[in-house]
């Protein structure tokens, strides 16, 4: 596995129009599927699709990929991913990797996407305040610490960047004392955290009808977090946890996706000890050295700039 990669992934999120089953009515925007299947459209001009398993007989030095090769990854499993882009990947004969997280019935939503929900609900001034609220006066300063110093790399210059910030200060310093509070709030809000988990993250039917569709599932993590911020132990338990559930869906070795792109120095020996082969970061990259860190562009950023994806 010495040999360098060319080879451009393409990342995905969220993929829905408003109103659609995916949106819900949630307010929470994603990719518009028109924009997804023009994407899709210019790729196939200039690149050669390929599967997760091309990826894979590339990796272990058995079969070269072809030049100008494409392949297509979608993060976070949720439904999005069954009800729009299995949909159309299956029209047009790809194949698509999908991260998912190890998910239970009894689980809710991740902290990201209990965020997404409170945001599209509050808005951003409301949503700080109402955790502001419900914060002991410890965690306030932890909390405002956190915000000087991810302020300089969010300073206020837009409202993306102020949402940045808080996101930050949310799912890293102040993940774990945030999570229940943002659950609480999600009660009051939104409605039962339980049952829209089960409606908003890909079930097993749903993820057994994809990969007989010819779609692949690689490993998320359980609780998606940032892994430079919890412990080796910790990343252990996230890593077994994805090797457990995607081994439900198909054989190994697996792909694996960092949550939110972090990085620690010990994920790769930790994934390749437990099955995984290759992991994909969220840096923006073509030519990949190393196979646990190969970079993605983003979908949506893509779509926003108009550009290529040279
Ligand atoms: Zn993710």
């Amino acid at each position: 596995m010495s040999h360098a990669l060319d080879l451009t992934v393409m990342m995905y999120h969220y993929i829905r129009d408003p109103g659609d089953v995916a949106e819900a009515g949630s307010g929470i925007p994603g990719l518009p599927v028109k924009t997804f299947e023009a994407q899709l459209d210019g790729l196939a001009k200039q690149y050669t699709f390929v599967t997760w398993p091309d990826v894979r007989l590339a990796l272990q030095e058995e079969k070269p990929l072809p030049g100008s090769a494409c392949l297509l990854t979608f993060d976070d499993g949720v439904c999005d991913h069954y009800f729009n882009a299995f949909r159309i990947l299956r029209e047009r004969k790809l194949s698509g990797l999908f991260f998912v997280m190890d998910r239970h019935d009894a689980d809710g939503l991740i902290l990201a996407h209990k965020i997404h929900f409170l945001l599209a609900k509050l808005g951003l001034i409301a949503l700080r305040d109402a955790i502001w609220e419900k914060l002991n006066s410890g965690q306030r300063e932890q909390f405002l610490q956190a915000e000087k110093k991810y302020r300089l790399r969010y300073p206020p210059v837009s409202l993306d960047s102020q949402i940045n910030l808080l996101k930050a200060v949310l799912q890293r310093d102040l993940s774990g004392e945030v999570d229940p509070i943002l659950s609480d709030l999600f009660a009051d809000y939104v409605g039962s955290e339980s049952e829209m988990a089960r409606s908003y993250y890909l079930n097993r039917d749903q993820s057994r009808e994809m990969v007989a569709g010819g779609m692949h599932f690689g490993g998320h993590s359980r609780s998606h977090p940032w892994f430079d911020w919890i412990d080796a132990e910790a990343r252990t338990k996230e890593i077994k946890a994805s090797a457990d559930w995607v081994g439900q869906f198909e054989p190994g070795p697996w792909a694996f996706a960092y949550p939110y792109g972090g990085l620690s120095d010990d994920s790769p020996n930790l994934l390749e000890e437990h099955g995984f082969l290759a992991a994909f970061t969220t840096r923006t990259q073509l030519h990949h050295i190393n196979p646990y860190l190969i970079g993605r562009l983003d979908g949506e950023e893509v779509a926003q700039e108009g550009q290529g994806y040279a």
